[in-house]
């Protein structure tokens, strides 16, 4: 199919990456996004070799690699801070390296910019207040009173996605895990050029994102989901840092002052078994298959499924058989790494058997190296 009038409901990784290459696809392709300052927080997110492959697939490699840290090991270390293993990541792109660390925000704009350029229309701070599948079209009523008709509706909202409880409302929608994550920005040490992975029942890593920064995730248990009120943030993280078995770890907590800069998340994750679309809307990315972030892939996982979908509709004469044809290429890849973070973070929390990580990280490694 070939000149598909659609709307992108998300302008996230997974909206802004389907955006770019649906635009190459020469759609007409319209981003709503909800947030009018288009914002990301400021820690940063580890991409693998999949990721790298899929950038260059979008043409996007090299402003990515300037933007990032590339590194092509990752540095595996017992809960008291002994390193273990190192585990070789794999190089899927001839001349590129294997991994890279990146803030969210360089991600965002390299993402935002390109999009722009493409010729997608992006409208800030507008929803959908009202999304009508009439069988040959989509008619959409947006939250500042304009109106659009579509032929396809991509629902690229993430993991509380809007789209998914209109177009699915009996999804029970994500479910909390039992741990959180604790993550900050601290300056880098010129000699950190891997991903470091601290094992234990408070999970630890370092991540570099550019030449100056890294940022340090640190995952808790939380049983009852409590609320942490946003002026004790810091005091919160280093109190948990100081418990930390790694002196490594626990030697950090004093560099954390800034409130403003602790990103605190409860861990939830979620997988729709069945369809991904229904009608003429298709959902993507942490709207279908919102991962724990313990194999580092969720990320990937929405950019893959951008060039899938893309790649889909060029081939098929129905939207039926494009959005089937999408989900059979990538289910089967996203289920495992949804279920495989959520058995390490099981494990970490004692609910279920220990995951060997440095196994676990060969496996994923071994998968997402397959073709797209
Ligand atoms: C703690 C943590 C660490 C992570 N670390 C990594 C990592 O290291 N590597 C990795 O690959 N992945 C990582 N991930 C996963 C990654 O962040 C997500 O998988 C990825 O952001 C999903 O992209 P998305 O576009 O599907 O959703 P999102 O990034 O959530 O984007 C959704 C967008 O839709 C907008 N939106 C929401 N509702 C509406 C609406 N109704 N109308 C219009 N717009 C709307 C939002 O404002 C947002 O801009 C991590 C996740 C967590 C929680």
């Amino acid at each position: 199919m070939k000149n598909l009038k659609i709307l992108i409901i998300g302008g996230g990784i997974g909206g802004l990456t389907s955006a770019i290459a649906l635009r190459r696809g020469g759609h007409d392709v319209t981003v709503i996004e909800k947030d009018p300052e288009w914002s990301v927080y400021g820690v940063g997110i580890i991409q693998q070799a999949n990721v790298i492959r899929a950038m260059a697939e979008l043409d996007l490699v090299d402003d990515y690699m300037a933007a990032g840290v590339p590194f092509n090991k990752v540095a595996i270390h017992a809960p008291d801070g002994t390193m273990v293993a190192e585990v070789p990541m794999p190089r899927l792109v001839e001349g590129y390296p294997a991994s890279m660390g990146i803030g969210r925000p360089a991600l965002h704009k390299i993402l935002g910019d390109r999009t722009i350029a493409s010729g997608a229309d992006v409208r800030l701070g507008v929803t959908a207040s009202n999304i009508d599948d009439r069988g040959d079209c989509v008619s959409v009523s947006f939250s500042d009173g304009d109106e659009g008709v579509f032929d396809i509706v991509i629902g690229a909202d993430g993991v509380y996605s809007d789209t998914r409880a209109v177009i699915m409302p009996e999804d029970a929608g994500p479910e909390f895990t039992g741990q959180s994550v604790w993550r900050y920005n601290f300056s880098r040490p010129a000699d950190l050029d891997a991903l470091h992975v601290y094992n234990g029942p408070i999970g630890a890593g370092l991540v570099p994102i550019n030449e100056d920064l890294m940022y340090l995730y640190l995952t808790t248990p939380e049983p009852d989901n409590p609320r942490y009120e946003k002026d004790c943030l810091a005091e919160n993280m280093c109190e948990k840092m100081r418990s930390h078995s790694a002196q490594a770890i626990r030697e950090m907590a004093d560099d954390i002052t800034d409130n403003e800069g602790v990103v605190y998340r409860p861990l939830e994750g979620m997988m729709l078994r069945g369809d991904w679309h229904s009608g003429r809307v298709v959902l993507l990315g942490d709207a279908v298959h919102a991962t724990t972030p313990h194999l580092g892939q969720g990320a990937g996982l929405a950019i893959e499924d951008s060039i899938v979908l893309a790649d889909e509709l060029g081939k098929h004469d129905t939207l039926e058989a494009a959005f089937k044809a999408f989900r059979d290429r990538r289910f089967e890849r996203c289920r495992y790494i949804v279920d495989k973070s959520l058995e390490i973070c099981r494990g970490q929390l004692g609910k279920g058997p220990p995951v060997d990580n440095a196994e676990a990280t060969a496996d994923m490694f071994k998968l997402v190296a397959q073709p797209i």
